[in-house]
């Protein structure tokens, strides 16, 4: 409402009252006042739904119908300004009637002037934007106006409900902005609170925009995006025709957020990843459809952030599990919760050890041992596989020139290095460091590589494979079989050792196949002269065959399965006790 100028709606079916009316509101000083009239409950109803006057004065007496109605129906609709009731006498009970149904004032007719009138617009008035101001804050946020929680709550309420009157399907978007704690961190809270409003803007102007995918109805069109709190944003989408359209929209939003900010002369560069949940496949209420929007955005977020992901029913568990495994793996490092197992490779035909391979574990506080093929895909995603490989490098090494000192080894230990490592570029001077610090001569430490490290990235891979043959390293292909890497390739690779994947070996004994394949993959390492190592020996039977099939090596549960240090110490005390240390060299 502008200042001096006042938009007010009559609605009353007797002309002479609209008369006096307009009379009257001429005398007001100081204001230009308009005044339009409606003369039926139809046409009154017509002009609060339009909702654009600044106040309503409503006649209790509406021909067969009755202002009470009509004030309830119209403030049921949403009518935002204030009404005012006309009767034509006092009486008690219609006044509490009419301020229980929404009534901002109550007049009787016969005894308005027009200071009174002014008043009962003024104050009116006055209260309901008081009103609407503590509404505001109670379903706004400060920082970025738009909706919050309660908010967005509400309207996906009333979308759920037209969605299912209508057999719709309406979707929202959990969205999160992908390390905001490091821009708070390091630029301070006031850019990271710029940036919520930046992103903020964008997000709300993109929808006003509104494109073919999402048809806003009118009610839902302001309160489309909220902000729930911190760096969390959501969006609803109602009336989506396909379920894909959600996923159109999201990665919009993801591009929008990807064009730089410049807050208080930076540059910021942000990503966001996005959950969507659809009504009514992923969830019927509003708790359900904000939990698994939030699980999915989860998901995203461990898919490599900067995306969206659907729900999906299964995620549910492992995400939240996922989760929380994170936080306790970041914490493990510093807690000293991982140990290496070390599980000895024997050369098939002598029976001595030819290497020890250092398996890690991870004691959990609560969850007692987890596997590495549980937590090494999650060190993998979230990168923590680089601090964890280097203590497992360091903690290998150190270990085997241990066991040298007292005697004991003059075998190799071999280390696994994932795919993430492989692409550290520090990767040589972790490795020099290791040597360095524990004092091990690098002949005695093995890699083992995989066939999609090597297959990633063949020329960059092949400079640094020859890089570490050259610092004194050996290197032997893990798992081979499963992977896609060719014959010709592995002639480029230099390598010490194949080793044969465990599901060839597992029925090497009665599937034909099986033995096939491990025969091939024994006769190509024989012609490049490299080592052919079995895993995952389980049984005589199938050491029996890979004996006859000319194999050199195998690792297994047959011979040992990966023993904790005191244990390995024992053993390798054992073997060199019976044969001395110099005779339990490997061949190779
Ligand atoms: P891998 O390098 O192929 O290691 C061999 C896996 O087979 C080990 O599983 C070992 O315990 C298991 N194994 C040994 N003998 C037998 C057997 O006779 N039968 C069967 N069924 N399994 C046998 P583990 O220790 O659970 O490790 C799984 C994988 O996790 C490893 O496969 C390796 O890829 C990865 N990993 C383990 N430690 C590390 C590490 O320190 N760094 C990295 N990057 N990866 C690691
Ligand atoms: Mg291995
Ligand atoms: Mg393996």
């Amino acid at each position: 409402m502008e200042q001096n100028r006042l938009r007010v709606m009559l609605v009353d079916d007797d002309e002479d009252d609209f008369v006096m009316t307009r009379d009257l509101l001429a005398e007001i000083e100081g204001k230009s006042i308009e005044l339009d009239w409606a003369s039926t409950y139809e046409a009154g109803l017509e002009a609060f739904g339009q909702n654009n006057h600044d106040v309503y004065l409503l006649d209790y007496r509406l021909g067969e119908r009755n202002g009470l109605e009509l004030l309830t129906e119209a403030v049921a609709s949403g009518c935002k300004a204030p009404i005012i009731l006309l009767t034509g006498q006092r009486g008690r009970e219609l006044d509490i009637q009419a301020m229980e149904a929404g009534a901002a004032d109550y007049l009787v007719k016969g005894q308005i002037d027009a200071a009174l009138l002014e008043r009962s617009i003024r104050y009116a008035i006055g209260r309901r934007q008081s009103e609407q101001q503590i509404l505001h804050m109670a379903y706004y946020d400060s920082l970025t106006n738009l909706p919050n929680r309660s908010l967005f709550q509400d309207r996906l309420c009333q979308a759920i409900a037209l969605a299912e009157r209508h057999h719709r399907k309406t979707a929202i978007l959990f969205l999160d902005l992908d390390n905001f704690k490091r821009i708070n961190d390091t630029l301070g809270h006031r850019v990271g609170d710029l940036l919520l409003q930046g992103v903020a803007d964008r997000l709300a102007n993109s929808v006003r925009k509104s494109d073919a995918i999402v048809h806003q109805s009118p009610g839902l069109a302001d309160t489309t995006v909220a902000r729930l709190g911190g760096d969390e944003f959501t969006i609803l989408l109602t009336e989506i025709n396909q379920i894909q359209d959600a996923g159109k929209v999201a990665q919009r939003f993801i591009e929008i957020l990807s064009q730089p900010f410049v807050l208080d002369g930076h540059e910021v560069f942000v990503t966001a990843s996005a959950g969507i949940a659809v009504y009514p496949v992923d969830g019927v209420d509003v708790d359900a459809l904000l939990k698994n929007a939030d699980t999915a955005m989860y998901h995203a977020k461990e898919q490599g952030k900067n995306n969206y992901q659907f729900y999906r029913r299964d995620m549910n568990a492992t995400a939240f599990q996922e989760l929380s495994l994170e936080n306790d793996l970041r914490r493990a490092l510093e807690h000293d919760e991982f140990e290496l197992y070390y599980q000895p490779q024997l050369d098939i035909r002598t029976g001595q050890f030819i290497g020890m391979e250092a398996l890690i574990r991870w004691k959990h506080p609560k969850r007692g041992m987890v596997s590495p093929a549980e937590f090494i895909p999650l060190a993998e995603q979230t990168g923590l596989i680089v601090p964890i490989g280097e203590w497992v490098l360091l903690t290998a090494c150190a270990q085997n020139k241990a066991w040298q000192d007292a005697g004991l080894s003059s075998i190799p230990v071999s280390v696994n290095l994932s795919g993430h490592q492989f692409t550290q570029r520090n990767l040589v001077s972790t490795l020099k460091s290791s040597l360095d610090v524990s004092g091990l001569a690098p002949q005695y430490l093995i890699l083992e590589i995989t066939e999609s490290i090597v297959m990633r990235n063949t020329d960059a891979t092949i400079s640094l494979l020859h890089e570490l043959n050259e610092m004194g390293l050996r290197l032997a292909m893990d798992d081979f079989g499963i992977g896609y890497s060719s014959f010709s390739y592995l002639k480029q690779f230099p390598l010490y050792a194949i080793k044969i994947d465990q599901s060839f070996i597992r029925d090497i004994d009665t599937n034909a196949d099986d033995a096939a394949i491990a025969k091939a993959i024994i006769a190509m390492a024989d012609s490049l002269k490299l080592a052919a190592i079995a895993e995952g020996v389980e049984t005589e039977q199938q050491l029996e065959v890979l004996r006859e099939l000319g194999c050199g090596g195998a690792q297994g549960y047959l011979l040992s399965y990966p023993l904790p240090v005191e244990e390995a110490t024992t053993l390798l005390a054992t073997q060199s006790q019976a044969n001395g240390v110099d005779s339990a060299r490997g061949n190779y």
